[in-house]
């Protein structure tokens, strides 16, 4: 058994656990990274369009409490407040300091920090690197962990965390260490370390159509929920508007919402411009509602309203599937994404480089010359491990959460722009709370007992012990198209419960799985593994789904369309394991009060959703 011991072990190497090893190396923590793939390869190296951050580089008039009043009304009113201020107040201090470990931004005129638009944001608040800004923000990130000396295991996967025996189950418990194996060889790793910060990204593998690779497969969710900590906000997961749709290699993959931001419009196979009639009471003072007034926008946007394609995603969203429906989609089921006819090719080039080759290799299609077929995709999970807002602590003591696996800053619904800046601001915090809290426990360390660490090895070898079970990829596939076809983006009472049975029916399959061959280099192990976490994952999603009986954000019920305010507008759904570890249980918790001095932002509009269909 190979053994390591730090202060601070992150687990995850995308913006958030790079930013946070960074600032744990700062504070003076003994800290090491810890990534299932090659550090540089996380998803962040996907994101696009930019980081929002109020730096009132293209509007002065922007400044971080129109940011604060976005991202709320964003997330209808569920959000964290206090997660959304901090969010709001400290991003462009965040991408100042990206900028000055060496990230190149887009420039403006004057060679500012250049910021693009993006849905559900008053003002251009983007600030991006082409359509590429995701790669910048990681190239910046690994350098400076590498310049700073910070060690780094890569493909490394962690399975389990520990706590100090000594300290009890629950609450009491204290965080000891984390366990793993390497990809490769297939050996096993132990870090002795009182404070762990989960970064493991997000769960979109649980879908089938998805915007997400195969590292997101809810890790830290899963993680986090063993230890005794708590998930909130689970029944929202983004669908993103816009993911190609042809060829079915690429179904899913992500078509950026620069495209939209820079000019791009949405029209249905009859030719029209449809999301001029979905825009809903909660956001019709602020967006156009005639072409005219849209398309003005782009060039005067201060006596014009914006247009609707520019609408909070999960609006957008809602509006394709519902043209899909009503037979008025593309051959490929999809809808059609015009930018060609609207901006000049050199515009796109420029502008759209990514999307660009994207559709030009993949599809054999020209942007600049011809629409592209999009459809919603499974991109982005609002819900994650339930942390103290200040300080990114779970209920467990010792265990941090930070990134997409975290929940609370973006409600039932993100805005774009708003998870590389969420990465940033928190991840600071959660290095500075967890190195604060590690070096401050002198000799009082909380130690690793033996039995849990056989008992984590036995659990991981398990699969090679059964004898004619199934391979995981049949459990893996039928549970992504589970979770697509009864857990997406409309769904109802009947096809939840459903969903929920099929679950049971597949950790029962996952009991008896087998896996061929030894430990060094086998995919078919590692899902063995990955499966344990998709599967309570998706029930976590499905169950919190049933049970929130109302339509909001990231979570739409074709049988309770409205957004029930009085019932649901003041509480969170928490997820936490049952008693016997094998499946979750929900409980309801109040939103924390918003104090007077931010509550003045939301007078002059409906401060919440009123009962709107
Ligand atoms: P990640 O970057 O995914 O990193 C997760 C890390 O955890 C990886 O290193 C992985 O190896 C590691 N890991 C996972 N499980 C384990 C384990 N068990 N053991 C060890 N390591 C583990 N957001 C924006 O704000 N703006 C955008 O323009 C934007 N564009 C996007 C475009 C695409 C195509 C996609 C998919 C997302 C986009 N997003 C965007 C969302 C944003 O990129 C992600 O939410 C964000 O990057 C997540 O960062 P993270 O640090 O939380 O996780």
């Amino acid at each position: 058994m190979e053994r390591h011991a730090y202060d601070v072990v992150v687990i995850g190497a995308g913006g958030a656990g790079l930013r946070a090893a960074i600032a744990a190396h700062d504070a003076g923590a003994r800290v090491a990274v810890v990534c299932k793939s090659l550090l540089g390869k996380a998803h962040t190296v996907m994101a696009e369009g930019g980081i929002a951050a109020a730096m009132g580089n293209r509007w002065p008039e922007d400044n971080w409490e129109v940011h604060f009043r976005d991202t709320m009304r964003g997330g209808k009113m569920l959000n964290h407040w206090r997660m959304a201020q901090l969010h709001a107040q400290q991003a462009p201090e965040r991408v100042m300091e990206l900028e000055d470990w060496g990230a190149l931004f887009d420039r403006t005129d004057d060679g500012l920090i250049s910021q693009r638009d993006f849905g559900g944001h008053k003002y251009a608040r983007l600030a991006h690197v082409g359509d590429r800004t995701g790669l910048e923000m990681i190239r910046t990130l690994q350098q400076r962990t590498v310049q700073l000396g910070i060690d780094v295991f890569m493909e490394l996967t962690i399975t389990d965390l520990f706590k100090d025996p000594s300290t009890g189950p629950g609450r009491a418990g204290r965080i000891s260490g984390a366990f793993g194996y390497w990809r490769e060889t297939g050996r096993f790793v132990l870090f002795e370390a009182p404070a762990v910060i989960l970064a493991t990204g997000g769960i979109g593998k649980s879908f089938k159509v998805t915007s997400n690779s195969w590292e997101y497969t809810g890790d830290g969710h899963a993680l986090a929920l063993r230890a005794g900590a708590s998930l909130i906000n689970m029944e929202f997961v983004q669908f993103h508007p816009t993911g190609m749709v042809w060829p079915p290699s690429v179904k899913g993959l992500l078509v950026t919402e620069s495209v939209r931001g820079d000019g791009g419009i949405l029209k249905n196979s009859e030719g029209t411009r449809f999301m001029f009639d979905y825009i809903p009471e909660f956001f019709r003072a602020e967006t156009a509602d005639t072409v005219e007034e849209a398309d003005a926008w782009y060039d005067d946007k201060k006596s014009n309203r914006r247009p609707p394609e520019l609408l909070p995603r999960d609006e957008v969203a809602r509006a394709i599937n519902s043209e899909i429906k009503a037979g008025r989609g593309t051959p490929h089921g999809g809808i059609y994404l015009d930018i060609a006819s609207r901006r000049s090719p050199d515009f796109i080039r420029k502008r759209l480089p990514s999307m660009y080759h994207q559709f030009k290799e993949l599809a054999d299609v020209d942007i600049t010359a011809e629409p592209m077929e999009i459809g919603p995709t499974c991109h982005y999970v609002m819900g994650g491990v339930e942390v103290d807002p200040d300080t990114q602590e779970s209920a467990v003591t010792g265990l941090y959460a930070v990134g997409e696996c975290s929940g609370g800053m973006h409600g039932s619904n993100r805005l774009g722009g708003n998870s590389l800046g969420d990465l940033l601001v928190f991840g600071k915090l959660a290095g500075e709370a967890a190195t604060s809290y590690a070096t401050g426990l002198g000799s009082a360390r909380p130690t690793v007992a033996d039995a849990d660490v056989e008992a984590a090895s036995a659990s991981a070898v398990a699969p090679f012990g059964t004898e004619g079970g199934e391979n995981p990829y049949s459990i893996q596939a039928d549970l992504q198209q589970s979770m697509n076809d009864l857990v997406g983006i409309i769904r109802t009472a009947g096809e939840l419960e459903r969903s929920l049975t099929e679950i049971e029916a597949f950790k029962e399959r996952a009991k008896a799985m087998t896996v061929e061959g030894h430990r060094q280099y086998n995919p078919g192990w590692h899902l063995s593994i990955d499966l344990r976490n998709m599967l309570v994952v998706s029930e976590s999603i499905a169950k919190a789904a049933l049970a929130r009986e109302e339509s909001r954000g990231g979570h739409t019920r074709d049988d309770f369309p409205a957004t029930d305010h009085e019932v649901w507008g003041h509480k969170n759904l928490v997820v936490s394991l049952d008693d016997a570890g094998t499946g979750v249980v929900l409980s309801e918790k109040p939103l924390p009060e918003m104090p007077d001095e931010l509550k003045k932002y939301f007078e002059t509009a409906p401060a919440e959703p009123k009962k709107e269909s």
